[in-house]
């Protein structure tokens, strides 16, 4: 199989600062390839910490403006983004596919989620108001308002490239904060469309501002060591997260983590197996496994294990697997090479400690890509590196499981606490594991979680805080609190 997909000339990326592009200080580039055919789609500007500085120089001229523009203008421009981005949405998409390589269905998928934060937090940014109250005393009054926390780093992974962007954007300018975000390496091209659509919705310059880099520890380093950002957000792995966290220490930074995830799938006996199937196929293939919210190990009722082992084997092995332009494709390439290197020492591990292979063997690949054939393992054993780190691509472990306690200790049993699913008929039972899930989201009977309105997060060292609905315009906002008299 080859991949022949027609790809249009995409012009270079530079670095917006102070509402102009451009080029790197130093005059670095840094190469863009599509995963799906490892071709150089384009060349992105590669910022020094002078660059990063320079953007944060912009943020913070930028910031008191911004907070003293009228929360329904801020609201506006939102609100005029998500329209743009809508109308825009097929160019998103392809983009999105052109630089992440995942199928472009799911791409439209992810641009209208994305969009979703801009419509959401337009109409929250007309409702950020404190309270007014007796002290109990009676010798004062309570006044309570929110303010913006100030200039915010926004720092985005490469597997959704628009939604882990719009979802800081949003409620950072929502509440009147300025922002530089940084993109993965991987994948300038949406951040970029993105903010051009901001200048066209009207946002003024220095609001949001862009730097693609090479070298992301440096620059990351020197902004949160400069005393004018007061807080950085961040979604990616959990041991850049940990680091960011200690370095956002030395000046006590507001801290936002969305990171790595080990989600257990719980299908109890009692379950509507085609139901489960059906989702749990969605909750592992996404993004061809490459969520943080992906299904990494099914624990599954005994008696009904092997029949769920073989419909999952099945459903997934009839995905048509290609170049994510390419129609009918369903699963895409994995980022790089490295993926599928580490992907396949998991699985060849696996199956070397006693696991079976259900689905896995060869398939006939696309050339060019760095594509994976998905494999399917039953009777994965307890202490497989499989069931405890982030597979990160199209891999399902199966657990079987004999009883309700075991099945909540097996999916316990990891540092990790972001996303979990449970397949039952039994509300009783689904309010109990509700409730004993160490998570800080769990599907019913749904393999899709995500939602604009809902706090988006994790618990353990799956994060820190939330993103999406109220709770996470909270992140962007400190209060103060004043006594009056009386
Ligand atoms: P990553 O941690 O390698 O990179 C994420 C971002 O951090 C990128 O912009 C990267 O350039 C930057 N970065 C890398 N090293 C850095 C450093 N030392 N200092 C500062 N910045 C640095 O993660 P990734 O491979 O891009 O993304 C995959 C990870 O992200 C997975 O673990 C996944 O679970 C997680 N993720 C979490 C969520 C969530 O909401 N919880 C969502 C998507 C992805």
């Amino acid at each position: 199989m080859t991949t022949d997909v027609q790809v249009e000339t995409i012009e270079p990326v530079e670095l917006l600062i102070g509402g102009e592009w451009r080029a790197a200080a130093g005059g670095g580039r840094i190469e863009v390839e599509d995963p799906g055919s490892r071709r150089v789609l384009t060349t992105a500007a590669d910022a020094a910490v002078e660059d990063a500085l320079a953007a944060l120089d912009a943020a913070s001229a930028a910031a008191a403006g911004w907070a003293a523009t009228p929360a329904r203008e801020r609201g506006e421009v939102l609100r005029r983004t998500f329209d743009l981005l809508v109308d825009r949405g097929e160019e998103f998409a392809r983009l999105l596919t052109l630089e992440m390589g995942r199928p472009l269905a799911e791409s439209r998928g992810e641009v209208a989620y994305g969009a979703e934060f801009f419509r959401w937090y337009a109409e929250e940014a007309v409702r950020i108001n404190g309270r007014y109250g007796a002290a109990p005393a009676g010798n004062a009054r309570i006044l309570t308002s929110p303010r913006p926390v100030g200039p915010c780093l926004l720092i985005a992974p490469w597997n959704f490239p628009l939604a882990m962007a719009t979802r800081k954007i949003g409620p950072a300018l929502a509440a009147g904060c300025t922002a530089v975000l940084k993109p993965a390496r991987e994948t300038p091209l949406t951040s970029r469309a993105l903010a051009e659509l901001m200048e066209e919705a009207g946002l003024p310059a220095g609001v949001l501002n862009v730097i693609t880099t090479s070298r992301p520890r440096e620059v990351v380093a020197a902004l949160l060591a400069d005393p004018r950002l007061r807080k950085v957000s961040f979604t990616g792995s959990t041991e850049v997260g940990k680091e960011l966290v200690r370095a956002a220490a030395g000046n006590l930074l507001r801290t936002s983590m969305e990171l790595g995830g080990n989600a257990p799938l719980v299908v109890f006996e009692d379950a509507d197996l085609d139901l489960a199937v059906r989702e749990a196929t969605l909750a592992k293939m996404r993004n061809t496994g490459q969520s943080c919210v992906a299904a990494n190990r099914m624990l599954v009722a005994a008696p009904i294990a092997a029949e769920f082992g073989a419909r999952l084997a099945a459903a997934i092995g009839e995905m048509p697997i290609g170049h994510g332009l390419e129609p009918g494709t369903e699963v895409g390439p994995l980022i790089d090479a490295a993926a599928g290197e580490r992907l396949g020492g998991l699985v060849a591990e696996a199956c070397e400690a006693g696991a079976t292979m259900l689905l896995g063997a060869e398939r006939d690949l696309p050339e060019r890509g760095h594509f994976f054939a998905p494999a399917v393992l039953a009777d994965v054993p307890a202490d497989a590196r499989i069931l405890h780190e982030e597979a990160f691509g199209p891999v399902a472990p199966i657990v079987a499981f004999d009883t309700e306690e075991e099945a909540l200790a097996l999916a316990n049993a990891t540092p990790f606490g972001l996303a979990s699913y449970v397949f039952t008929a039994d509300m009783s039972r689904a309010l109990r594991v509700i409730d004993g899930i160490e998570a800080g989201m769990v599907g019913i009977n749904r393999g899709m979680i995500s939602d604009a309105s809902a706090p988006f997060g994790g618990i353990k060292q799956s994060g820190l805080g939330r993103e999406g609905g109220p709770e996470g315009l909270a992140e962007y906002l400190s209060l103060r609190y004043a006594s009056l008299a009386i």
